[in-house]
């Protein structure tokens, strides 16, 4: 098939490449014009693991290419896909500004049918607007289907190339047998197509997201308990996460969910709710808890130093959001940071993949190293923000020799107390004793 993909961020890059490796030709149209260039010339502009090799493969056999232009993309695709932005606007409702916009000059450009598949994450009733919105132009035939995207950053090849279902939101036959044979190659090991409405597959997506916030925001609950009452959250974590019902997954504290995905969809979720009346409880002690969690960790070196945090120096290791991704949106490091630079004490940086796209937004207000270790120099202690692979088992001498004093506030629960106590370190994280 020919498919077009308007928004090549990291939905529209990896969509449109696994759909290229299926042997589809696959067209992505994105506004940025150096984003545009960069990919054309085989450079790639996000880091997610397996993707490049992908990438460069598709681009060479000429089965995926990049523009700026909207009409020379749309010529001859069958098939449309938006996998633009949905950012949360002022109120923390979807802002659904470039998806109309697109869809508007998609209706200024269509000559023959073709299925515009609504990616982004998007409030119950959009794909009604994106129709209006074709429609103002465009009188012949064309379908609408929402198809959530359930990709997970750092392992977002892997999701899409075998998915653990497929969500399409259709009520025409014809779009409906279209998707069929679009993912049949992804489903082959038997995992579903789920067929649905518009609207539930919407509400599908944002109620995937807002769940897993909340199991999220429950286990930061128990942590804070865990702390007050001298239990340990991983036994209770293991004790409970063996219980099928429950599940072992999703159900590690931490320093608060962040990314681009998460915090704004538990806010337009709330905010979706809040428009038909109705008070999204759970939802909203979800997002409170979150907000408190994401400087508990700052509380705790808070009080270590008792409040007083200026001159003071700190190793901070972990950037993006979550490991194997270079995402930073929300990233809980960013909230650390904030507040440590607030209250006049230095910070130098070590990320595998995010450091750039930190130094865009902070400029030179924190120090960045080349490794792991040299952050360490002069450092008062040592902060743990993101889960990598590469933190886990450490050089425990290194970090003594180089530390000024053998601290560490780990907000992701990386070493066992004991062992790391038994060192002779300082060790905090979060839940445990
Ligand atoms: P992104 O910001 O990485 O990418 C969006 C791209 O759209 C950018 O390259 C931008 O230049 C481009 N763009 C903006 N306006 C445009 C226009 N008018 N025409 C063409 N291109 C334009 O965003 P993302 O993370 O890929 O997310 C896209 C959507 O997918 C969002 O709704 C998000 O909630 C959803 N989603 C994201 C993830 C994720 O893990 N990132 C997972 C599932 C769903």
């Amino acid at each position: 098939m020919k498919l077009t993909v308007v928004g090549t961020g990291y939905v529209g890059l990896v969509t449109g490449t696994c759909f290229a490796e299926t042997g589809n030709f696959v067209t992505c149209v994105d506004i940025d014009a150096k984003k545009v260039e960069k990919l054309s010339s085989g450079e790639i502009t996000i880091f997610e693991p397996g993707l490049e090799k992908l990438f460069a493969r598709n681009l060479k056999d000429g089965r995926l290419q990049f523009t700026t232009d909207l009409a020379a993309g749309l010529e001859d695709a069958e098939v449309v896909f938006l996998a633009l932005p949905t950012p949360p606007g002022e109120d923390g409702s979807a802002d659904l500004s470039y998806i109309l916009g697109v869809s508007d000059s998609i209706g200024k450009l269509l000559k023959d049918y073709k299925v515009i598949i609504d990616k982004s994450t998007v409030p119950v009733g959009t794909a009604a607007k994106v129709h209006a919105a074709i429609a103002k132009n465009y009188s012949g035939e064309f379908d609408v289907v929402s198809n959530p995207e359930f990709l997970r950053e750092g392992v977002a090849v892997d999701d899409f190339m075998k998915p653990d279902r497929v969500v399409i939101g259709t009520t025409s036959e014809r779009a409906q047998k279209l998707m069929n044979d679009l993912y049949a190659p992804f489903v082959r090991q038997g995992n579903p197509i789920i067929f649905m409405d518009e609207k539930s597959a919407e509400l599908t997506k944002y109620a995937a997201n807002s769940f897993l916030a909340t199991k999220i925001s429950f286990m930061n609950e128990i942590a804070q308990l865990c702390e007050k009452l001298g239990a340990d959250v991983d036994m209770v974590r293991k004790g409970i996460g063996t219980d099928d019902r429950i599940g072992k997954r999703f159900l590690f504290p931490g320093i608060g969910y962040g990314g681009s995905c998460f915090p704004k969809d538990v806010k337009a979720l709330i905010k979706s709710s809040t428009e038909v009346a109705y008070d999204f409880k759970i939802l909203n002690a979800v997002e409170e808890v979150n907000e408190l969690q994401k400087l508990h960790l700052v509380s705790k070196i808070k009080t270590y130093y008792k409040d007083a945090l200026k001159g003071k120096h700190f190793a901070l290791w972990g950037l993006a959001f979550k490991p194997n991704t270079d995402d930073i949106r929300e990233a809980p490091a960013l909230y650390i940071i904030d507040a440590l630079l607030a209250a006049g004490a230095t910070v130098t940086a070590f990320d595998p993949e995010a450091m750039k796209n930190v130094q865009r937004v902070l400029g030179d207000s924190i120090a960045f190293s080349n490794d792991q270790y040299s952050a360490l120099h002069h450092a008062d202690a040592l902060i743990i923000a993101t889960e990598w692979n590469e933190f886990r088992t450490p050089v425990f001498d290194k970090l003594a020799t180089l530390l000024k004093s053998k601290t560490i506030f780990d907000g992701r629960n990386l070493f066992d107390v004991d062992y790391v106590r038994g060192l002779g370190f300082y060790y905090e994280s979060i839940g445990r004793p």
